[in-house]
């Protein structure tokens, strides 16, 4: 397993995105908050995880909320991780733009950005910023050279992602992913840009980001590890 993702504990987002694929999930992401009810076996878990994968490379903090709603579990996660491999890169994934000491002590801070007016708001932080497009109808016809222009110096990896629908039931992120999308015709013309760019930025277009095969697996906040967002509770 070359990367992880570490998933702070469930609680209602401050951000209400209409294309949220957290608000997807069958389970209703109804984990057992172990990181709260018993902090010792959560930490011991994730440790372990860490110890027992040593080809492990990357952690990623995420949420089914915006995980800076839980900073001290943030901090636990860099101090555990650290503590039991300190080269493995630690990335926030994150829609919380204000600065804040904790994006300095991780290697690389992910700015999810959804709506192509945002990034005035944002001041990037981290060692390592990377920009998250989320390409919703915002984003019709930009090309790749107005998205650079918006783009910060100290921003060196940009990530387009297209909007992933849910199941069947979630009617509602469907009928919005289905309404705001970027448009076909300015995918084309940014995967184009994309893959004919040579410049020093790093600069990825996924159209699949929820498929986890092979990719890496994910440690809920039960302290238990999961094979992929879908994955039932162990612990409920
Ligand atoms: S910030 Fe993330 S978790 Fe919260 S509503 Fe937006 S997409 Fe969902």
């Amino acid at each position: 397993m070359r990367s992880l993702q570490v998933v702070t504990p469930n609680m209602k987002c401050i951000y209400n995105c209409p294309f949220c694929i957290s608000k997807t999930h069958i389970h209703d992401n109804a984990f057992k908050d172990n990181y709260s009810l018993n902090k010792k076996f959560w930490k011991d878990n994730l440790a372990k995880v860490i110890k027992e994968n040593d080809d492990l490379k990357y952690v990623v903090i995420t949420g089914t909320n915006e995980p800076m709603q839980s900073i001290e579990c943030v901090k636990d996660i860099i101090n555990i991780v650290r503590n039991e491999s300190p080269d493995i890169q630690i990335e926030i994934q994150t829609h919380y733009y204000k600065d804040n000491d904790i994006y300095k002590n991780l290697d690389v801070v992910a700015y999810s950005i959804p709506f192509y007016n945002l990034t005035s708001n944002i001041k990037p932080s981290g060692k390592t910023n990377r920009y998250v497009f989320i390409l919703t109808d915002t984003f019709n016809d930009y090309r790749l050279s107005d998205i650079l222009k918006i783009t910060p110096d100290n921003v060196s990896q940009i990530t387009f992602k297209v909007l992933q629908k849910g199941n069947e039931a979630s009617k509602e992120v469907n009928d919005y992913i289905n309404s705001h999308s970027i448009s076909i015709d300015s995918l084309n013309k940014l995967r184009e840009d994309i893959n004919s760019y040579n410049g020093n930025l790093s600069i990825r277009l996924d159209e699949n980001c929820m498929d986890t095969t092979n990719r890496y697996k994910i440690f809920r906040e039960d302290g238990y590890l999961y094979n992929d967002w879908e994955e039932e509770s162990k612990s409920c």
